[in-house]
């Protein structure tokens, strides 16, 4: 009999917990095998713990990893993958956009023999029109100038075979683009639709400036062309500035010389300086990853634990801010 996992990250989720505790318990029930739930708490400041507790304080299959602050969705989803046990690893979000039924479509495909069975968002009744559309051309983009092939339409809904998961586990890099680092594996990967709800409560916690991080982070960490790009377009101008200098020159000496070169001084500043400081910036994205990696710092830290009742069995990736001497008895 296989095992599952249903890992499931949740940041200020403390509406629709109590739900996805019932609708998560029914469908393990439904499910032809052992089946555990792993809420990762990803630092919430709202009630979302103490609701999580409740849940996992009436059902053991529930186990609880608190974080100790909130370290953003893809560590989150990261540290519950970490200490999952499951032979099949499926990952959804906290907010019923990802309907649990579909899991046992993923379950079908796995059992077809495919390592990665992802959910392919047909319908998108929760996603505003922008939303959909900027998704659409980021990953047209996405997959032009990378390697790397990530499906549209598609987002971290998905079932992972545990060998998948192995390798997957073994990829500590920080700057983390998880869609991205499941295509990279590659192996037997295969899409099921699905219709993707609403929001059951609560709203949306990727605003355009997270969704332009994320997608910076996506870019930088899958491929070299921005860098390479950057390279031709600092050689393409730099070729017209020089056949402007040498043009000044010629004129200023065969005497043809007639306006003081004004309008072109500033075009070669501005033009130069607009391109330069772009320039910067892209090697600096580079930089700044560069930054993040070399210090190989862990990738979360788990505050608190429950259900697992052996903490010797974690996996030591799982990086646990062990309270030796809790503090009632200090
Ligand atoms: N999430 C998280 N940490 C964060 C932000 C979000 O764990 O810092 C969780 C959130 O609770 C949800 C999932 O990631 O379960 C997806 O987030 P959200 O629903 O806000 O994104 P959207 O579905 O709007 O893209
Ligand atoms: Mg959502």
């Amino acid at each position: 009999m296989p095992t599952f996992s249903l890992v499931v990250p949740a940041y200020n989720e403390e509406g629709v917990i109590a739900e996805l505790g019932t609708q998560l318990g029914s469908l393990m029930d439904a499910l032809d095998g052992d089946a555990e739930v792993i809420l990762v708490d990803d630092g919430s400041s709202d009630g979302s713990y103490e609701r999580m507790l409740e849940v996992a304080r009436s059902d053991p299959r529930f186990k609880l990893v608190r974080l100790s602050r909130n370290f953003g969705h893809q560590i989150a989803l990261t540290a519950g993958v970490d200490v999952a046990s499951g032979d099949a690893v499926i990952v959804l979000d906290a907010d019923l956009q990802d309907p649990p039924e579909v899991v046992l479509e993923l379950i079908a495909k796995w059992r077809e023999g495919y390592d990665v069975v992802y959910a392919v968002r047909d319908v998108r009744e929760g996603d505003t029109w922008f939303k959909r559309k900027s998704a659409l051309w980021f990953y047209k983009a996405f997959n032009r100038i990378s390697e790397v092939q990530v499906p549209l339409d598609v987002g971290d809904f998905r079932l992972v075979d545990r060998r998948v998961l192995d390798v997957f586990n073994r990829m500590r890099e920080s700057n983390r683009f998880v869609r991205g680092m499941f295509s990279w594996i590659g192996l037997r990967q295969t899409g099921v639709l699905y219709k993707r709800e609403e929001r059951f409560a609560g709203e949306t916690h990727y605003p355009l400036r997270k969704m332009l991080r994320f997608a910076t982070t996506g870019l930088i960490s899958f491929s070299p062309a921005p860098l390479r790009f950057a390279l031709r377009i600092g050689f393409f101008v730099s070729f017209f500035a020089f056949a402007l200098a040498v043009w000044s020159l010629v004129v200023k000496l065969t005497g043809l010389y007639e306006v003081p070169g004004w309008t072109s001084i500033v075009l070669v500043v501005t033009v130069l300086g607009g391109m330069q400081l772009i320039m910067l910036g892209v090697i600096g994205e580079y930089i700044g990853d560069i930054h993040d990696e070399v210090k190989r710092r862990p990738l979360y830290v788990i505050g608190e634990l429950e259900n697992f009742p052996d903490m010797r069995q974690l996996p030591p990736r799982a990086i646990v801010a062990d309270r030796r001497m809790p503090a009632r008895e200090r």
